[in-house]
């Protein structure tokens, strides 16, 4: 975990490199290449102005012959950071249903990249561990739980057809550390895997996606690697934007329909970068 950030809005606290937002914002412009052709596909994506999901949103709007893209966010300023466009619509997932309602009506497809965030309290005296704490109503039992929980019942009563979840590794183990980020108790992966479980009993056709530590760094150069539950995969982080291409990829690919897996990549120039998303997506495990 990087400590020494602290003019920044928030941190990675996967284990994955702390950088700015300007550099999170790579496009994934040029990353273009979907599994299959098909219908144009109105998708919405909340946590639209975090880290992953600014890109996912951008990639979205980058591809008009494929995917109508829709945001929703938590505050003005993050609807205005993203141009304030008319797609864009504002709404704290944990309370405000009827903007989440109003979102997501008329959608094929909602990737969920919303997710509690713990912030640093203070920069860490020399030798000594940062402190986190989860900002007012953004407890993981309140944002990965009931707000991942409101998404899930509002594409059900809307007729959305797809989902896809962007969540995290760690999730088998209880005791992971990061259960304990923010305070004894706060429990991020539980609520996380609770809520993938929920989704995963809904009906609704699902992909679910855990990254391990996020790093901001260039999509589309590595080899992705996929496992299931935690194993060991010999890799521990996964560029930011590749888990964003991942995500659309979901949406692309009949072989990701009810899956869930786990995504690391290799190094950069250790094996070839990933081109064929079907086939990656055809050996991830299926249901939970
Ligand atoms: P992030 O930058 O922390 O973005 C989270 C987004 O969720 C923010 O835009 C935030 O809005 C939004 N949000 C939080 N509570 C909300 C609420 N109640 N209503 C509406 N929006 C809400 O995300 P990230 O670091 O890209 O991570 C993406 C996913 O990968 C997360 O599920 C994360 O747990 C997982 N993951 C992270 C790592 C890592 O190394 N960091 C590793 C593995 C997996 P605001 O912009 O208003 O705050």
């Amino acid at each position: 975990m990087h400590a020494s950030c602290a003019a920044q809005r928030s941190v990675s606290f996967f284990g994955g490199t702390v950088v700015t937002r300007r550099v999170a914002r790579q496009s994934l412009r040029s990353m273009a290449t979907p599994c299959v052709a098909g219908a144009k596909q109105t998708v919405l994506v909340t946590g639209a102005a975090g880290r992953t999901g600014r890109l996912v949103y951008e990639a979205l709007l980058s591809r008009p012959e494929q995917f109508s893209a829709r945001g929703l966010v938590r505050t003005a300023e993050s609807k205005a950071a993203l141009g304030n466009g008319d797609n864009l619509f504002v709404g704290d997932v944990s309370s405000n249903s009827s903007a989440l309602e109003e979102a997501l009506r008329g959608c094929d497809a909602l990737i969920i990249l919303t997710s509690a965030t713990p912030k640093m309290v203070a920069p860490p005296k020399p030798g000594e561990r940062p402190e986190f704490v989860y900002p007012a109503g953004g407890l993981p039992e309140q944002v990965d739980w009931h707000g991942q929980k409101a998404q899930v019942d509002a594409a059900r009563a809307l007729g959305v057809k797809n989902v896809v979840v962007v969540g995290s590794r760690g999730g088998t183990d209880p005791n992971n550390m990061l259960n304990r980020i923010g305070g004894e108790g706060t429990n991020i992966l539980v609520w996380k895997r609770k809520s993938e479980k929920y989704l995963v009993d809904s009906g609704l056709d699902y992909t679910i996606i855990r990254a391990g530590g996020l790093l901001d760094k260039p999509g589309r150069v590595r080899q992705l690697v996929i496992g299931s539950d935690d194993a060991d995969l010999g890799f521990r982080a996964v560029p930011r934007a590749d888990v964003a291409e991942m995500a659309i990829q979901a949406l692309l690919c009949k072989e990701a329909s009810g899956c869930s897996l786990d995504l690391v990549s290799k190094e950069e120039g250790d094996g070839a970068p990933t081109a064929d998303f079907a086939a990656l997506f055809a050996t991830a495990k299926r249901g939970m």
